[in-house]
């Protein structure tokens, strides 16, 4: 059974999911902090949250047997990501369900700015009735900008488009295909869009990029008499110079669902009397339908259970890849590349640079999802990663763990693709440090079965399995008996046995597959009676987690 523990009130339709499911005890502890909260996570698998409950250091010490915090919500600002995946922690929100709600918050919010309904609704409060002052201007054929084609954006330009407005958008790294599909044009440079624009909407992440990004410089080339719309996140602009903005007149409106500090105080900017005839705001409130919280709630839950039951879970922030989504010839060159890691741990010393090379069509088409992390690497980089650091850090380096714990120790990781040669797909990692250099090629072969096929330009070709002795020797007659029979002396078999050539080299590279262990002090001793150049034993782990 796994203890999931609920922390804050979470929609009753993601509850019912959890208490369905006969493999969970749900303890559900709405508002639970504090000393109380480090106790009750003690024993559990997995958390259920929403942006109320600080997931860092102290909790995920407290929480040993933890596996999973899933976020009933978009953002993880309130999850530690890098201390969650250190320890293996997945981390889960639920991006996809508000999108909608958030979508039709900025249309509301739009309509809204333009035509002064709260203000409207004010006046008719205080018992009068000003039809002319309230003289507004349409969304049709206007032109509308929005900041960050992703989920919402696109359906802010739907919607916009229905309206008969002009849509374009600024977002560098979306593709145009996709803006062409959206009746949106892309515009690559902001400062000429943002001249043109008559309405300006934002949908962007808060990132160490976009953080603070719409301040007075950008503002000052807004088209003049042009508004603002911000549903998207706080820090992205400077609200002072948004006031400023509109005090000068340089912008007509601004409509703000999110601040930089929620909530606002009285004093806010935005809260000026004298912009109280152009301002709209709420408090946060894009993604409060009840749609959105069961959306969300479901989506979490869904996700924790997926996670702790080792399914596929389309949500996981931290997990550099899904596994499980990935077919079979894909996962034998996962395995493989982490095959190759070990090995090149065990061939070398200590590398600056960590190059991993994907070459062949089964890597071409791949597309790894984005994730709130400081790298983003394609699986078999990770795997390979992995592979290698876990020879010199232990069986803990998680894939979560890896590329944060490459990062540490200062090892530069480079990616390449290309096209392969000699095999169909090849995978290959080089080492690199001052004059050293290692690289290692490997395929998996038609049949499936997974080949070490060149070692430093030596092309040999041995199956990654098991312990592999590793040599390399002068080749000349009489060496590989010599090595023979020294095991054969210490009753080790034989199981299998390659050895690989490099034209003109007047060396050789040999693999022998072998049933024992090869005590370290034999290695040596095996170096120094054959006359080995050097000799290193490898052992594959099997299995991947
Ligand atoms: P998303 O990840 O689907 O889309 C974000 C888009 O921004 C992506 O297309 C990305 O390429 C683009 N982008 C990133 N950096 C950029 C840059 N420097 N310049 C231009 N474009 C850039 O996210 P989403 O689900 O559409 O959410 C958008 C925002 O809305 C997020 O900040 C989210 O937190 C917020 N949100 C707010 C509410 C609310 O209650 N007001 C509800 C849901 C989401």
């Amino acid at each position: 059974m796994w203890k999931v523990l609920v922390t804050e009130e979470i929609h009753e339709d993601g509850l019912r999911v959890l208490q369905e499911a006969e493999d969970v005890e749900l303890i559900n502890r709405p508002g639970i902090a504090g000393e109380e909260l480090l106790k009750a996570v003690s024993d559990a698998d997995a958390l259920l949250t929403r942006s109320g409950t600080a997931v860092g250091e102290e909790l995920l010490e407290r929480a040993p047997e933890l596996k999973a915090v899933a976020r009933a919500g978009v953002g993880v600002d309130n999850i530690d990501l890098v201390a969650a995946s250190k320890r293996g922690v997945v981390v889960i929100n639920a991006p996809t369900g508000n999108t909608l709600s958030a979508a039709e918050h900025t249309m509301a919010m739009m309509l809204s700015l333009v035509r002064k309904v709260p203000q409207a609704y004010y006046s008719v409060s205080c018992g009068r009735w000003e039809r002319k002052r309230f003289m507004g201007c349409q969304l049709h054929g206007k032109k509308l900008l929005i900041i960050g084609l992703g989920r919402i954006g696109s359906q802010v330009a739907s919607r916009a488009r229905s309206f008969g407005m002009d849509v374009f958008s600024y977002d560098p790294y979306v593709q145009a295909s996709k803006a062409e599909r959206l009746g949106v044009t892309l515009v690559p440079d902001l400062n000429i869009a943002l001249a043109e624009a008559d309405i300006v909407t934002l949908h962007l992440p808060l990132t160490a990029e976009t953080r603070g990004m719409i301040g007075e410089e950008l503002l000052g080339r807004f088209k003049r008499g042009s508004y603002l719309v911000n549903c998207a996140r706080g820090g992205l602009v400077d609200e002072k110079a948004v006031a400023e903005a509109l005090k000068k007149g340089h912008l007509a409106g601004a409509a703000f669902d999110v601040f930089s500090k929620e909530p606002p105080s009285l004093d806010h900017p935005l809260l000026s009397p004298d912009l109280a005839d152009r301002v709209v705001l709420s408090p946060h409130i894009g993604a409060n339908t009840y749609e959105a919280q069961s959306a969300v709630s479901v989506i979490a839950a869904k996700n924790l259970l997926a996670s702790l039951r080792g399914e596929p879970c389309e949500h996981a922030v931290n997990l550099p890849f899904a596994e499980q989504l990935m077919d079979v010839s894909k996962r034998k060159y996962l395995t493989l590349a982490r095959k190759v890691g070990q090995l090149a741990a065990s061939l070398f010393g200590v590398p600056q640079k960590f190059r991993f090379a994907m070459l062949g069509s089964l890597f071409s088409e791949e597309s790894y999802g984005a994730f709130e992390l400081p790298y983003r690497y394609a699986p078999y980089t990770v795997a390979a990663l992995k592979g290698f650091l876990e020879v010199r850090h232990g069986s803990g380096v998680s894939y979560m763990y890896a590329p944060l714990l490459a990062s540490d120790v200062g090892l530069s990781v480079e990616e390449v693709k290309g096209e392969a040669f000699t095999y169909k797909n090849l995978i290959g990692l080089t080492l690199e440090e001052k004059n050293e250099r290692l690289e290692v090629l490997a395929t998996v072969t038609e049949e499936g079965r997974q080949r070490v096929v060149c070692i430093d330009g030596f092309w040999i070709d041995f199956v990654p399995e098991g312990r592999v002795l590793l040599f390399s020797n002068y080749d000349r007659p009489g060496v590989i008996g010599k090595v023979g029979t020294l095991l054969g002396k210490n009753g080790i078999n034989i199981a299998n046995f390659a050895l690989g050539r490099k034209n003109g080299s007047g060396q050789a590279v040999g693999a022998l597959q072998v049933d024992n262990a090869v005590p370290q002090g034999l290695v040596q001793k095996l170096a120094q009676d054959a006359d080995l150049l050097w000799a290193k034993v490898v052992d594959f782990e099997e299995d991947l987690q």
